[in-house]
Formats: structure tokens, C-alpha cells, sequence
């Protein structure tokens, strides 16, 4: 067990509450294994956070950054100052986002960052096109956009706000496509699809068509549940945007560059999002990275405005950074080549069926469902009435900590168990996962 820190706040816990702080710590990482302070190599079974797609200690990321570290650490990208790594980035991802057919890109250094340019951006869009009416935004229940004041306002869980209100004003919530939980007890995906985007429809004409800049969800909800939308809700959600002119942004912070099972989440779906956020999978975690691109609608719009509308007065002292960039251009690479978003889909696969074979016949499971390698399991107290298990109980803490013992790393969130291992895994660490899931259940589940 580690010593704590007496210095250090840990995002996300009570620091007055230690006894609900994790045990672990982590001093090395290798493939997709990393070691404990006691010496136990584990399956990272969560990926470092969603975002270690490429697995760790890659020697052609870390070759890549001390290559740049050699050449040049940092310089600013402020006010039309470029470098090489920067401009080969932006490159390789618009292209990348083809057949999607995005136009440019902004960066940052993380996903909250990533979700704050699009909403400003899509704000600005408006008013470069003498639309400045137009500032609400519409998100989803248990959606997850980051901890900024505009994630935390469009964020669908009130845990992530409520110690920090007031928020943005003019942000709504709908409720998401959700077959296991959903406010009409609907259980009929094609149904359900089309239930989520009149609701769209019908808050759109509400709040005024004329005054909402966008709608903003997640294309696999990842941190609320792993929430896996049915096969018409995308295609349906873009239909209800044109109607009305709103524009569309895809947080792809979890989903982007392949762990959906597509290179992008809504890639899966067929559908093309004005705006789309990246971060976590850009570069694998390596060094913090966001990016926000934009359709050529929205570049158009800013850039062809004549007045100072079109000024983007947004940006990071690391945008762009170099040694984030050389990062990224390496990981991109390793997923390209290594075809991960296909591997994702395969081991995911594997991953949904091994476990729900193995563990849906305990009483505390009411769903296991992902797709590629996010994957959650949904703790009940019963599973007719599928009521979720107390979040204060420790339940999954507990199953957590039996996995962690059998070697997997797993995280408990609230009233269910997370997986989003590296998109490198193979079935060996399959197989390892779902035998120390089973323990977990096994002793705890009685
Ligand atoms: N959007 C989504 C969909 C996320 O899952 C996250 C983080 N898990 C964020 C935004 C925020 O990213 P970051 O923690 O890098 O700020």
C-alpha cells in the first residue's frame, strides 16, 4: 500500500475523506502493464485514463519527443508564429477526419480545454454571421465534457457543478439515448432513437430556434456509463440540427482516434459533426494535448467575417505544442499502422461477450454493455426494477479491489466499473480481465 501524500489535492475525491481515497500507486509502465509501489505488474485495465491507447513505454513516442526536445522544447504559435511539428499535425488530422470533411484545427492541452474552444468557437461562428443571438447550448444527461465552466454547464451529472455554481447560463439538458434507463421505459432501440431527437426537436422549438448555437454530446457517452446510443440516434440528431441550423459538436475526447471501434465515434454512425474535441487518445497521454476542429462551415463563416467577429481571440500558451505534437504524430502513426481502431473493435467484442458470459448471472449486474474498448458494467440492488446500487456503498470499490489483487486494474465509478484498457490489448489480457472481474464478483457478490 503507498503512503499518501500530505501535499498533493487528487482530483475528483473528498481530501478530508481518506478513507475513500484509492491505495494505488503506480511507478512504471510498460505495454499494456503497469507495475505497483510493491512490485505486481497489472493489466491496465483503464487505459492510464481512456487515453494510453497505444500502450506505455512506446519507443517511437519516446524517441519522437526527445527528438524534439533536441531540436526545439517549445516556441508559441501565438498570432501566425508556426513550427514544423504543429503544422504536420493539423495536417495529418484533417486529413484523417476525411470523408468527415473537417477544415481546421486549434489546439490546447487537454480535453476540458478541447470542449471550451467549441464552445466559444460555435459562439463566434454566430456572431461573425450576424447570428449573436444564437449562445444556448443543449447536452445530454450523464454526459461528461470536463471540468471548465462550460463543460461543467453543459455536463449532464450535477456532481461536476454544483460545488461550483452559478454556471453558464442558457445550457439545457435531454435526456440520452439510453436503452437500459430512459424516461419512457422504452426499450426499443429504432424507438428509442427516434424518441431522443424529437425531444431534441421539441427543446430546440422551445428555447427558440433562433437563439441556440449548438448541441454538444459525447458519441459514446464514456464517464456517465458507458452509454451506447441506438443505430438512428446520430443519423436522426444530425437531421434535427439542419432543421433548425444548429451546429453539432462531437466531444471525441474519449471516442477520437479509434477507441469506439472507428477512428472516430461518429464515424461509426456515418454522420459528420460541425466541431469535434480531441484530447487523451491525439497522443496517447504522453504529454497533455487537446485539439478542436472545425467543418468548413464554421471556418468559412469565421474567416470570411470582415469585422472583429472574426478575430479568434482564443488560445493556449501550449497550443500547440511542440513536444505534444511530435507526441501525437508518432502515436497517430502506431495507430494507423497498427490498425488499433480495428483491434479495438475486435478485442472489444471479445471483451462484451467474455464478461457478459461470464458475471451477468450475479444479482448486483444489471447490464454489461460497451462498444470497442469502453466497457462498464451496471451494479443494481435488482435487476427487474434495475435499480442502480447505492454510489456511497463502495460496491464496485469493493470489486474493484478484488480485480486490482488479481493483477487488473479497474475503475469503480459511482454504480458501475469501468474498462477502457489500451487499444493494444490482446486476448491474453482479455482473459485476465474477465477471470479477475469474476473473482471480484465471486467474493463480493455473495
Ligand atoms: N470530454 C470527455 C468526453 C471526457 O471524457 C473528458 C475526460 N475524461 C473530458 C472532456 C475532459 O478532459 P480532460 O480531463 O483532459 O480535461
Amino acid at each position: 500500500m503507498s503512503e499518501k501524500s500530505k501535499t498533493l489535492w487528487n482530483p475528483m475525491v473528498h481530501p478530508g475523506v481518506p478513507g475513500s481515497h484509492s491505495t494505488l500507486e503506480i511507478i512504471k509502465g510498460d505495454g499494456n502493464y503497469v507495475q505497483n509501489r510493491e512490485g505486481q505488474w497489472l493489466v491496465d485495465g483503464v487505459g492510464g485514463l481512456w487515453n494510453v491507447n497505444v500502450g506505455h513505454n512506446r519507443t517511437e513516442v519516446k524517441d519522437a519527443i526527445k527528438a524534439q526536445l533536441d531540436e526545439l522544447e517549445y516556441f508559441q504559435i501565438f498570432d501566425g508564429v508556426t513550427h514544423p511539428r504543429v503544422k504536420e499535425l493539423s495536417d495529418l488530422i484533417i486529413d484523417m477526419t476525411k470523408p468527415e470533411g473537417m477544415a481546421r484545427v486549434m489546439y490546447s492541452s487537454g480535453g476540458s480545454d478541447a470542449v471550451e474552444t467549441a464552445l466559444k468557437i460555435s459562439r463566434q461562428y454566430w456572431k461573425a454571421i450576424g447570428q449573436a443571438q444564437r449562445y444556448k447550448f443543449i447536452s445530454l444527461k450523464q454526459g461528461y465534457h470536463g471540468v471548465h465552466f462550460g463543460g461543467a454547464s453543459v455536463n449532464g451529472n450535477t456532481v461536476f457543478r454544483t460545488n461550483y455554481e452559478p454556471v453558464l447560463p442558457g445550457c439545457v439538458h435531454i435526456d440520452a439515448p439510453w436503452l437500459y434507463r430512459n424516461p419512457w421505459n422504452c426499450e426499443d432501440p429504432e424507438e428509442l432513437g427516434q424518441l431522443c431527437a424529437k425531444q431534441l426537436e421539441a427543446e430546440i422549438i422551445f428555447q427558440g430556434p433562433e437563439t441556440v448555437a449548438a448541441f454538444i454530446a459525447e458519441p459514446v457517452q464514456g464517464a456517465g456509463g458507458v452509454i451506447v446510443p441506438p443505430a438512428n440516434y446520430w443519423p436522426l440528431i444530425r437531421e434535427v440540427c439542419d432543421k433548425y441550423g444548429v451546429l453539432l459538436i462531437a466531444d471525441e475526447v474519449v471516442t477520437g482516434f479509434g477507441r469506439s471501434g472507428s477512428m472516430f465515434g461518429v464515424r461509426g454512425w456515418g454522420v459528420a459533426a460541425d466541431i469535434q474535441c480531441f484530447a487523451k487518445g491525439i497522443n496517447s497521454g504522453y504529454i497533455p494535448l487537446g485539439a478542436t476542429v472545425v467543418n468548413e462551415r464554421v471556418a468559412k463563416g469565421i474567416e470570411s467575417c470582415e469585422n472583429f467577429s472574426g478575430a479568434v481571440m482564443h488560445g493556449y500558451t501550449y497550443s500547440g505544442h511542440p513536444v505534444a505534437c511530435a507526441a501525437a504524430l508518432a502515436s497517430l502513426k502506431i495507430v494507423q499502422d497498427e490498425d488499433l481502431p480495428g483491434n479495438a473493435a475486435v478485442q472489444g467484442a471479445d471483451l462484451l461477450t467474455k464478461l457478459q458470459n461470464t458475471i451477468s448471472e450475479f444479482p448486483s449486474v444489471g447490464e454489461v454493455r460497451g462498444k470497442g474498448l469502453m466497457v462498464a458494467i451496471d451494479l443494481v440492488t435488482d435487476k427487474k426494477s434495475r435499480t442502480p446500487v447505492d454510489p456511497m456503498s463502495g460496491f464496485a470499490n469493493q470489486i474493484a479491489a478484488v480485480a486490482l489483487r488479481e493483477g487488473v486494474i479497474a475503475r469503480p465509478v459511482g454504480t458501475k466499473i469501468i474498462i477502457s484498457p489500451p487499444l493494444t490489448i490482446g486476448t491474453e489480457e482479455v482473459d485476465k480481465m474477465v477471470a479477475a472481474l469474476l473473482q471480484g464478483f465471486t467474493e463480493v457478490d455473495r
